[in-house]
This record gives C-alpha cells, structure tokens and sequence, in this order.
C-alpha cells in the first residue's frame, strides 16, 4: 500500500482519538510490541518493545536497547476538532443531537456534509463497569444549511451559533431512541446497560487524490493524524538503535489546551521515560542527550490570501517539511534543535521550509512548548505544509508524507552524544 492510501486508511479507523489509539496499538501489537500498565512501571526498563496507554486517547510506544545515547521522542496528536454529543433532540419534525464544540473548527465547513458518530461507552457488568469503543460507521447525519432564499445576508459573513445553527439531524420524529440503539448494537451490548459515553460527530468522508498532477490529498483530520501516521511508520521502519531509546508519542486533548490527565501537559511522559530509564541518574542523563520532535501540522502559504503570511517566512505544499519558529517560543525551535534537525534532514535527503507567523500576528501553538515544561529536552517543533487548518476537510501534499516518514525515520535511527557545546549526531 502507497503512503498516501495507508494515511487514508489510517484516518478512516481513526474517526476520534480513542480509535487513533487503537488504530496505533493493533499495528504494535502485530509488530510484536507487548503492552504494560502505568501501574507496573519496572516491566519499562527491559530493553524490549512495549507501549502504554492512557485513558484510551493518548499512548506512548518505546524500543531501544539502552537509554545511553537519549530518547529519541515524536510527539503528535490524536484529537481533531469536532462536536461531541451530549444528547437526542426530538422533535414535532425531525431528530437532532445536541452537540457541544470540541476545539476550534471553522463552523460553516461542516455543513451539508456526511457525518457519523463514534467514541465510547461505558457498560454495566456484574461487578462494576468496562469501557468500549463504537464507531456506527455510516454516513447517517448531517448539518443542513439554510436555504439562500431564506438568508440572504448569508454571504455577507454570517456567524453560526453553535447552539442553535450546527446541531447534526439524525432522521425524521420516528428515528427517536435509534441512534442509541444502533450504538448498542455495534458494540454488541444491550441499551440498558449503557451508562454513559464520550461519542463525538465527525466527517464520514474518505481521503482522495486530487491536483491535476496527483500531487495533493484532500481529508478530514490531516491535523494531526498526517503527523502520527508519518511517526508511526517511522517508528516501525526504523532499526532498533543500540544505544538510544526510540520513543513514539501521541497525546490527546491538543485542540483544547493540553492541560488534562492525557494531554501533552500531563504526567504522561514524564513518568514513561522515568520508568524506561529505571534510575534518577540514568534518567538525567538520558534526558540530556535527547531530542524531541513535535509533530503538528503547519500553514502553507494560502493560494489566494499570500498577504496573511510573513513575506520570506512561509512554506509550500509539496516543498518539504516545515521547521517552525516564534521568537516568544509558543514554537520550541531554537538555532540548535532546527541545526540538529538539519543534518538529520540531509542525511534523510528531505528539504526543510522555514515558517513564522507575520510579526504582526500571533498565530497558533502546539505540544512541543507545553512538553518541554514537564520534560525539559532539545525540541525542534515541525509539521507537514497544509492547507485550511482545522476544516472538515483540509488540504495537504503527498510527497510531503513521504518526506515526513523518511526524516522520522532517520531521527529514530539516531543518538545523540552531547559534550558542553558539541553535539554528536550518531547514525
Ligand atoms: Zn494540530
């Protein structure tokens, strides 16, 4: 299968980040990875293949024969924005869900487009409860605008109001109570015993080829998974090193901040990579000759809007991987986290574009920042070149992924020896 197709799949059985999380863990598992539990921290430190994961949305995957030459981390992220579902609307007419934002979407893409459900629920068993994920799987609602007829004013600006103007339409008033049901079913669980759940709505599309070149893709959720598809390859094609520690992160709760028990700002990896490295003092020193990578998507220059973007500082979709900066460190790269990357990107043969937002705005922010302050190591933030961040559906470049998967792939392949001022970048 083509980089581009695996993506393709590899969004499709990741409709949200608990599916992202699975799509990830099936893949380890039949790579022969084992998985361990938070609460087993000295099974870490074995020297073999493992993972871990946190509350169903966030995992970290690690091999590596010795934590001497550092961890070599890419961290993404699993979540995407979208609407989570609180409850069924019925009504005289029709059924509806009511929705809640999750993150910062750009409202009027969701309209008039396929949408399914999916996340989880948790069950009643005999002696307390269990958690299992659902995904119904079909196109079964949508978002329907209002006719032009009916708001003229619609394309002078129009602002949606998520509680009245976004919520999904299910079917007619008899379709009341199906949608639970339909749940039910898929996870093969009776409805009664549904206590609760954390389902959200997302774009039912699929990923296609477009450019009249086939150079660019089209798909939901670019932001982040083109990213943690990119890290996951790598991570599997890379050899395990002999002296460093290979470490794949993915962290849930991005589009909201990350401050959660999953996100990038919680004891996640902090405690991951301290029970890899089994002591204080092996840990520190792994700690300082490690690098990190964070992996989130990054804005290519708009075609018909170049004046929103800084006059020399802007990447292309298709020319390489983007390297971004910002003199406040809402972005962590540095003159020696962007050199370190550099010699990997040339050993890797993979072009690197330079991004800063406009010196007049203040544009997004991303792990990497909010990482570092739990586990403080070298970290350069980069991410594939893309279009219409954060909509239903976004643009990006194929050879781009191509170019991601190569670059982690060399990352993963490497250690660092770091001496004051001189750093050895080992093969
Ligand atoms: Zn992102």
């Amino acid at each position: 299968m083509s980089y581009v197709n695996g993506l393709f799949s590899f969004i499709k059985n990741s409709p949200t980040a608990y599916h992202a999380v699975d799509t990830i863990k099936k893949e380890l598992l039949s790579a022969g990875f084992t998985e361990l539990r938070e609460s087993d921290p000295s099974s870490f430190s074995d020297g073999g293949k493992h993972f871990v994961i946190r509350s169903g949305s966030s995992i970290i995957a690690f091999k590596g024969k010795s934590t001497d030459g550092g961890f070599m981390i890419t961290a993404s992220h699993s979540d995407s924005p979208c609407f989570k579902l609180k409850d069924e609307l019925s009504g005289a007419s029709y059924t509806r869900l009511a929705t809640e934002k999750y993150g910062g979407m750009i409202h009027y893409t969701w309209l008039d487009r396929p949408l399914s459900v999916a996340g989880r629920i948790v069950v009643k068993t005999a002696d307390g409860i269990k958690t299992a994920l659902v995904n119904i799987d079909k196109a079964a609602l949508t978002i329907p605008s209002v006719a032009i007829h009916l708001n003229r004013g619609v394309n002078d600006g129009y602002k949606f109001n998520p509680a009245t103007d976004l919520l999904p339409l299910v079917g007619g008033a008899d379709s009341k109570g199906t949608l639970m049901q339909v749940i039910a079913d898929r996870a093969g669980v009776s409805k009664e015993d549904i206590i609760s759940h954390d389902l959200f709505v997302y774009n039912a599309e699929e990923g296609r080829i477009i450019g009249i070149n086939d150079e660019l893709i089209l798909a939901p959720r670019i932001d982040d998974l083109g990213c943690v598809y990119a890290s996951l390859r790598a991570f599997l094609n890379a050899p395990v090193s002999d002296n460093s520690v290979a470490v794949l992160a993915v962290f849930d709760n991005e589009e909201v901040g990350s401050e959660t028990k999953q996100g990038a700002a919680s004891t996640f990896l902090d405690m991951t990579l301290r029970a890899i490295s089994g002591d204080d003092k092996k840990h520190s020193a792994a700690l300082y000759h490690s690098f990190m990578v964070s992996a989130d998507n990054a804005h290519a220059v708009h075609p018909n809007h170049p004046e929103l973007y800084d006059g020399t500082n802007y990447a292309i979709l298709g020319k390489g991987i983007v390297v971004k900066y910002n003199a406040n460190q809402r972005y962590t790269t540095d003159a020696v986290s962007n050199a370190t990357l550099s010699v990997l990107a040339d050993r890797a043969g993979v072009k690197l574009q330079r991004f800063s937002n406009r010196a007049d705005m203040v544009g997004g922010s991303t792990l990497g920042s909010i990482s570092n302050t739990r586990v403080s190591v070298s970290t350069v933030d980069i991410g594939l070149p893309q279009l219409a961040m954060h909509s239903a559906c976004e643009t990006a470049a194929a050879s781009d992924i191509t170019d991601m998967i190569r670059l982690l792939t060399e990352l993963y392949a490497s250690s660092i020896s770091k001496n004051g001022d001189n750093i050895k970048i080992n093969k």
